[in-house]
């Protein structure tokens, strides 16, 4: 009997053939997003990553927009309409190239855009989704200050009423493509009258406003493929109009979080299939003792953990995605997605890594990127301790915050 199997018809990046729950419309925005990438992106990421920044960013973005990247799950505004899914899977090949290169259209889409979509006027939507969606305008959304990271609820900028205006002071930090801003979604205490907080509420900003500055933060080892700053206010001055009327508290800026953690949560599986894919290439080619290093168990032994990995967490994405389409999701559900699949994709390009040997830590090969970029996704949009004890909540009905 002869037991070797044909290696037809089976696809090492997929072997578990998820492909066949993908429709057809689906597998196309795929590989159109796919095709896009691999024409302004991949012959220059790396040389973006390692020269620490993004020329052209304004006309990437114009070409997103073009292919109705951005914003592409919202309705309307000039917005594709898209499903979760399909938003799900361009992320994955977003990551795949670069998370910073993700980041840029999450920020713009899950962050900035979903902001003002979903809280801000029918003034707020009609002066900046258009723009948005085509990559004309780009946004920024600031929530993180220097001292206040997990816990935004202390926060020290406030916006404070003065006649009919609102008055804003304070800081952002690491706030992504603030430097290239020409928007700002910012949360802020509010101050009606007197010094006593009236709550956290949003603002929509124009960046070309008095008072607004976006310094870069240089001198980062991990996303330096995306642009990240501080939003610095000082005094900056708004019409009365220019606040979201109704997200009062933390809700607002969680529900716009929970949008772009569930494009993390496709996106990191982008990056470890990366990882993954150059590593089973390079151990076919790659001979040591006599043989090709694909052959040994050990190295065997890894890449079967690193697909299995991939194929637990596409799966969860997938499933993640089709309940957003359908019944929507809750946020441990988000959270469970967001902490296993970014440290499972962590976990693939380190095993990746090792296969490479010393050719592993070279910028010749994308796996030490992934890995770079990899620890910025594992802290933004609520660190991995966060969204755990956010899982812990759900499963014990206590919160274990503070
Ligand atoms: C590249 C990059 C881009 C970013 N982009 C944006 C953006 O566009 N907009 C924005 O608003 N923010 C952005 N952030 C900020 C990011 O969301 C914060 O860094 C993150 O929320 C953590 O906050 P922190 O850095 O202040 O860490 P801290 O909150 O100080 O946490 C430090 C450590 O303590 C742990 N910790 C804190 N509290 C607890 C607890 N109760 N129990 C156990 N452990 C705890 C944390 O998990 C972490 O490990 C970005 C960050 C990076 C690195």
């Amino acid at each position: 009997m002869n037991h070797k199997k044909t290696p037809k018809n089976r696809n090492p990046l997929d072997l578990a053939d998820i492909d066949d729950c993908l429709s057809e419309e689906e597998k196309a925005v795929r590989s159109s997003v796919r095709g896009l990438l691999s024409q302004h992106v991949d012959p220059y990421v790396g040389e973006w990553f390692e020269n620490g920044e993004l020329p052209g960013v304004r006309d990437l973005a114009k070409k997103f927009g073009e292919m109705g990247l951005l914003g592409m799950h919202l309705e309307g505004y000039g917005c594709a309409g898209m499903s979760a899914v399909d938003y799900g899977l361009a992320c994955m090949e977003l990551e795949a190239s670069d998370s910073g290169i993700r980041s840029l259209v999450s920020v713009q889409g899950s962050l900035a855009m979903f902001g003002i979509w979903r809280w801000g006027t029918e003034e707020h939507k009609q002066q900046w989704l258009p723009q948005m969606a085509t990559g004309e305008a780009i946004g920024c959304f600031g929530l993180t200050e220097p001292d206040h990271g997990s816990d935004p609820s202390g926060m020290r900028t406030f916006a404070k009423k003065n006649g009919g205006d609102w008055v804003l002071n304070g800081r952002k930090m690491w706030i992504t493509n603030s430097p290239i801003a020409d928007v700002a979604v910012v949360w802020a205490q509010t101050q009606e009258s007197g010094n006593d907080s009236n709550g956290i509420r949003g603002f929509c900003v124009p960046t070309d406003t008095p008072g607004f500055a976006a310094p870069e933060i240089t001198r980062k080892g991990s996303l330096r493929a995306s642009s990240t700053g501080e939003i610095v206010l000082d005094d900056v001055r708004l019409p009365e109009n220019a606040v979201f009327p109704e997200a009062h508290g933390l809700k607002g800026p969680l529900s716009c979080l929970n949008e772009a953690r569930y494009g993390i949560l496709w996106g990191t599986m982008g990056a470890a299939r990366s990882a993954y894919q150059t590593a089973l290439e390079y151990a076919g080619q790659r001979e040591q003792f006599g043989r090709p290093i694909s052959g040994f168990q050990l190295i065997q032994a890894k890449l079967a953990n690193m697909v299995v990995e991939i194929t637990l967490g596409t799966l969860l994405a997938l499933h993640l995605g089709r309940r957003k389409d359908t019944v929507g999701l809750r946020p441990e559900q988000v959270s469970i997605g967001k902490v296993n699949n970014v440290a499972k994709a962590l976990q693939v390009c380190r095993d990746a890594r090792t296969i490479l040997g010393g050719n592993g830590i070279s910028y010749e090969f994308p796996i030490m990127r992934h890995m770079a970029n990899l620890e910025s996704v594992l802290t933004y949009e609520g660190t991995t301790e966060m969204h755990t004890l956010m899982i812990g909540e759900a499963v014990t009905g206590q919160a274990a915050f503070r």
